[in-house]
């Protein structure tokens, strides 16, 4: 008897039992492929695991599956066992985590086949055609025109930036003039190496020393850091290491930040190589994700971008992996399954036995520590690249000094300074809207979301209330609810505020604001970034939107508002964030050739923290959080999961996680430490109250011995169809 072990996504941590559809009684029958089953009342697609010869369940109680969907395994082996053993280790129920690593469409039970692309091309009637004889039919004179530009035929993407319609075309075939052909990938046809574009830039001796000894080890499973500041040419390496796999005739996965995967990093690659590369961003359509997800499988795309989920592409002859600006926290899932896509790009490189590199200005501290470990392999880059130098950082005491709208004497007079040099400045302020707080001048009231313990922020435009946790709208009131007093008024800043202040303070300069309101309709981003590109703007203000990815040429100044919040933030990672945050938007700063200025403004400017960062570097500083880590017993020396639970009534969460401390007191052998329950740093968040349970070990075997058995406990229990909990595993925020 064969049977079916199947994964199904539901929040149940088990696979199902099936028998084979009648009649496939000698299909081969692989692990990986998927299965239509009847699941309850529906069809589902489930995905294969195993072929077993038996059951725990009596025969007569088996179903038959539906419909065997694939005759090969979807994934290839090495992805495959990716996805298996990140459901292990994130404790998260695979038919869950096997169907989030597809694509949408597959998920459903799509045909993983590729749509074959048509080309148009002349056939030799079309080319005897005298094209001055069409001239009272302009629209065919100009599909012919095109068509004589190129002899190698067009795509319809061709088609539509030539302005000529499809019905044309027709038109041109029913003449016999043009004939339809099927596109085959180019790069099989074409020499790789005039696919690469030579680069017109010399490497300096550290980036060819780097590009060197990565290039000597391509052939087998390595992870390198790359440390280098802003602009001392990372993605110039990134772009020559891909271009030696390319030639080895290998593919190349490139994972970047969410904010970072803007039209200016997808160009670079683009202006490089003319091999077929497929880009992951969040306005595909979802047969778009799914013919890009084919053309990296069957190998079609050469070089895959794209954010965190990028790590479950399939690649047909993966070559390497690179990883930019790796301390992000946009690699890291916060809900469902909650993986860590960096770290299982590393686990995925080691099943692959490809290299992978992480770049970074400000590397995390996991990283470093596992180059401390010797299991990454530092790489350095000390200087800017090409003519950009390193910008000077000034640090400027805010204590009793009169603040104009939030900006320091020192402050203005340097940007004075560097409007009248033509320089661009950058303010950087990390908070949207108008001001954090409305409050009554009379009592003291304060606005709050009525579903959140947080206050709601003043928007100006649209003029409302908003609770940035919950998304929670209210109409904005001149009274007081509490006092009925009309004394109720802004306090603080947000972008919205610092925009009209600095038109009052510049009346005739002009200022761009950049955060997640401004940016938010379609194409406003790259507007606004074109316009900046160009210089309309001299002063952009920005929340952390701006520290990413993003190259300003023009921009000499950098200032932060605020640093305090950074430097006083009670999460153990705070300090960690802030010198990271700081240093992006301070790389804002001249990078290329006009010298760049950085001024913070802080109540806390002997804070040796940051006095350490400024004088010593990152890498130093690093090492001496990392000490502090060490001793609190903190990541990366051990190792945290995180246990959330949230549900309607208050008591509930509290009640749910002393049950788990009971159970996991019992299973516990003494390494592991139980830290709570305790409610969340944010108790009620979109009406829900929340709590969590800490578990911290030394060992991260133990840690990951208990949790699975731990949460097939929890799962028994009847209370938790009462709440909603979850797992997080290597946690990287703890609210
Ligand atoms: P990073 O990724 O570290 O921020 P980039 O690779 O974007 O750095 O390089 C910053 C700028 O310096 C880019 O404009 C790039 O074209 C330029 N650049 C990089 N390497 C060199 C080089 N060897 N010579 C001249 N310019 C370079
Ligand atoms: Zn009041
Ligand atoms: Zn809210």
């Amino acid at each position: 008897m064969r049977v079916l072990r199947i994964a199904i996504p539901t929040p149940l941590r088990r696979v199902f039992d099936y028998l084979p559809p009648k009649g496939s009684e000698n299909r081969e029958l692989m692990p990986g492929i998927r299965v239509r089953v009847p699941f309850g009342r529906r069809e589902v697609v489930g995905i294969l695991l195993e072929v077993g010869t038996n059951s725990q369940l009596p025969t007569h109680k088996l179903k038959f599956a539906s419909i065997i969907i694939d005759d090969k395994p979807l994934l290839p082996k090495a992805l495959f066992s990716l996805v298996l053993w990140a459901a292990e280790y994130y404790v998260h129920p695979i038919g869950e985590v096997l169907s989030s690593s597809l694509p949408k469409l597959l998920r459903l039970g799509g045909a993983a086949t590729l749509k074959q692309q048509l080309g148009w091309r002349l056939t030799a009637a079309g080319k005897a055609v005298e094209i001055t004889k069409l001239a009272r039919a302009p629209r065919q004179f100009n599909a012919l025109r095109v068509l004589r530009e190129h002899p190698q035929g067009v795509n319809s993407h061709d088609l539509k930036v030539a302005n000529v319609a499809i019905p044309v075309m027709r038109v041109l075939v029913q003449k016999a003039w043009v004939e339809q052909f099927t596109i085959k990938s180019d790069y099989q046809d074409a020499q790789v190496a005039t696919l690469v574009k030579p680069s017109e830039l010399i490497l300096n001796t550290e980036q060819q020393s780097v590009v060197a000894k990565v290039s000597a080890e391509l052939s087998h499973f390595q992870t390198w850091l790359l440390h280098g500041v802003t602009g001392s040419g990372k993605t110039e390496i990134y772009l020559q290491v891909i271009a030696k796999v390319l030639q080895q005739g290998k593919q190349a996965l490139v994972l970047v930040p969410e904010i970072a995967l803007t039209p200016q990093t997808v160009a670079r690659f683009q202006e490089r190589f003319t091999v077929p590369i497929v880009v992951f961003h969040s306005r595909l359509t979802d047969r778009e994700r799914l013919q890009g997800w084919l053309q990296a499988k069957t190998g079609q795309a050469r070089i895959v971008i794209g954010t965190r989920s990028a790590v479950f592409t399939p690649l047909l002859t993966p070559g390497v992996i690179i990883i930019d600006e790796e301390h992000d926290l946009s690699f890291k899932q916060q809900s469902g399954f909650r993986y860590c896509a960096r770290d299982l790009a590393v686990a995925r490189a080691r099943l692959e036995n490809i290299p992978i590199m992480l770049g970074s200005a400000t590397p995390s501290l996991e990283s470093l520590y596992n180059v401390k470990r010797k299991r990454y392999q530092l790489l350095r880059l000390h200087k800017r690249a090409g003519k950009a130098i390193k910008p000077t950082f000034h640090v400027v005491d805010i204590r009793k000094q009169q603040l104009q709208h939030g900006l320091s004497e020192h402050l203005i007079a340097m940007m004075k300074n560097h409007l009248s040099r033509d320089g661009q400045i950058l303010l950087f302020i990390n908070r949207r809207g108008f001001a954090p707080v409305l409050f009554c001048h009379a009592c003291g009231w304060v606005a709050e979301c009525k579903r959140c313990d947080a206050k709601l922020t003043l928007h100006f435009e649209p003029h409302e209330l908003r609770c940035h946790h919950c998304g929670n709208r209210q109409v904005v009131t001149r009274e007081c609810l509490a006092c009925n007093a009309q004394q109720v008024m802004p306090l603080g800043f947000g972008t919205e505020r610092l925009q009209q202040a600095i038109t009052t303070i510049f009346p005739n300069i002009k200022v761009a604001r950049i955060d997640r309101d401004s940016t938010m309709r379609k194409g406003a981003m790259q507007k606004l970034l074109t316009d900046i590109h160009a210089g309309k703007h001299q002063i952009l203000i920005g929340t952390q939107m701006l520290a990413k990815g993003h190259h300003f040429p023009k921009v000499t100044l950098v200032a932060v508002l605020y640093a305090d919040g950074g430097l006083l933030s009670a999460d153990f990672r705070g300090t960690e964030r802030f010198a990271q945050l700081l240093l992006q938007v301070a790389g804002r700063a001249g990078r290329a050739e006009q010298p760049g200025e950085v001024l913070i403004q802080t109540h806390h400017p002997q804070h040796p923290l940051l006095q350490h960062l400024l004088a010593d570097g990152y890498l130093s500083f690093a090492d001496t959080v990392l000490a502090e880590r060490q001793q609190a017993q903190f990541p990366p020396y051990h190792y945290l999961a995180l246990i959330r639970v949230e549900a309607l009534n208050q008591q509930q969460p509290l009640a749910f996680l002393q049950q788990t401390r009971s159970i996991a007191d019992t299973m516990h052998s003494g390494d592991v430490k139980i830290l709570g329950p305790v409610p969340a740093p944010m108790e009620r968040l979109a009406g829900r109250y929340r709590a969590q349970l800490l578990l911290q070990a030394s060992n991260r075997r133990r840690l990951q011995n208990m949790l699975q058995p731990l949460a097939v406990r929890l799962e028994q229990l009847k209370q938790s169809r009462q709440v909603r909990w979850s797992i997080d595993v290597d946690p990287l925020e703890m609210v």
